[in-house]
């Protein structure tokens, strides 16, 4: 997004409307207070939006700048300690590795990766090269 194209939606309407949105919503969604929330993000997709529907901030989500951050790039902030993010879709996990590992479910994987640090490597380097290597 290019300087002019910011500027063009910040209308005096749409900074009331902002105003008014974070009066109601003065917490980050994700972290919660005391954290604030400063990013109005559309969860909709850009191009559906009409002018009017995005300067109303209509279903708009309250966001600080970090979890908009991370939400562009598909990651969720920790439920648990609110202090990392993590990527769900990597190995299904619902909270970050820090706070996964001291769960009982993690304690396991923690453990067998520990067991077997060259698994772990290997996967990450290369899911197939695992083969006619012995490991123990
Ligand atoms: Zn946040
Ligand atoms: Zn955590």
């Amino acid at each position: 997004m290019s300087e002019q194209t910011i500027r063009s939606w910040q209308t005096p309407e749409w900074q009331k409307n902002r105003e008014e949105f974070f009066k109601k919503n003065p917490w980050c969604i994700w972290h919660g207070e005391p954290v604030k929330a400063t990013v109005p993000h559309h969860p909709q997709k850009l191009g559906s939006l009409s002018q009017t529907e995005y300067v109303s901030l209509k279903g708009c989500i309250p966001f600080c700048k970090e979890c908009n951050w991370a939400n562009m790039k598909k990651l969720k902030l920790c439920p648990v300690c609110k202090d990392n993010y993590f990527n769900p879709k990597r190995g299904k996990r619902k909270m970050c590795w820090n706070c996964f590992v001291k769960t009982d479910f993690g304690k396991v994987v923690a453990d067998y990766y520990e067991k077997h640090p060259k698994e772990l490597t290997l996967k990450k380097k290369n899911e197939t090269s695992t083969e006619g290597r012995k490991m123990k």
